[in-house]
């Protein structure tokens, strides 16, 4: 999903972990998640209803303007619908709230990934070869390229430079859809 807010920030929902969108869940649909956890718990037959249940009870989008503090909300009878809502504080639209309302739980500690692309016949869908795409607390820039040498040169200075600071917990090279280099905190510990 792609959008404008209303100062301008445009909102690119097209990769996972956005530190600017959450998912809620309805109070009235509470009891029902913890029913779906007890059943994973239990011997079952087909854990891949349950998954989909928990996706269900999830399924509404909350997205929070970086720029300005703007919260948009999907609404559940129209989900192509985005009712926004602007901070205020008795009344008035307060401009100066947090912005970061709807990062990781481990907030400021939540730990992005790094994911790299190259193809050598550019598909359709895409504006270069090969494209690196950091996920990360703070937003950088994806980095396009067109030749491989540069693109791959890039992928490991970035990546050395994340996993130096521990701000990534996995990293994922696939070139030619193929895996050509994987790391992961937990393999490394
Ligand atoms: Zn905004």
């Amino acid at each position: 999903m792609h959008f404008l807010c209303k100062c301008g920030y445009r909102f690119h929902d097209s990769t996972d972990c956005l530190s600017y969108k959450g998912r809620i869940i309805a109070d009235q649909d509470w009891n029902e998640f913890w029913d779906c956890i007890e059943e994973l718990e239990k011997p079952h037959e087909n854990s891949h209803a349950i998954y989909e249940r928990i996706d269900d009870l999830f399924q509404l989008n909350l997205y929070q303007c970086p720029s300005c503090g703007r919260v948009f909300l999907e609404n559940p009878e129209n989900r192509s619908q985005l009712i926004r809502f602007t901070p205020c504080l008795e009344g008035e639209p307060e401009p100066d709230v947090n912005k970061r309302l709807l990062i990781s739980s481990y907030g400021e500690k939540w730990k992005g990934h790094l994911y790299a692309d190259w193809y050598d016949n550019k598909p359709e869908w895409c504006d270069n070869r090969g494209m690196i795409y950091p996920i990360l607390n703070i937003q950088l820039d994806d980095l396009a390229f067109d030749d491989y040498e540069s693109f791959e040169k890039r992928f490991y200075e970035v990546f050395e430079h994340l996993k130096g600071l521990h701000l990534i917990s996995y990293a994922i090279l696939n070139v030619n859809q193929k895996r050509a280099f994987r790391w992961s905190e937990k393999d490394n510990e």
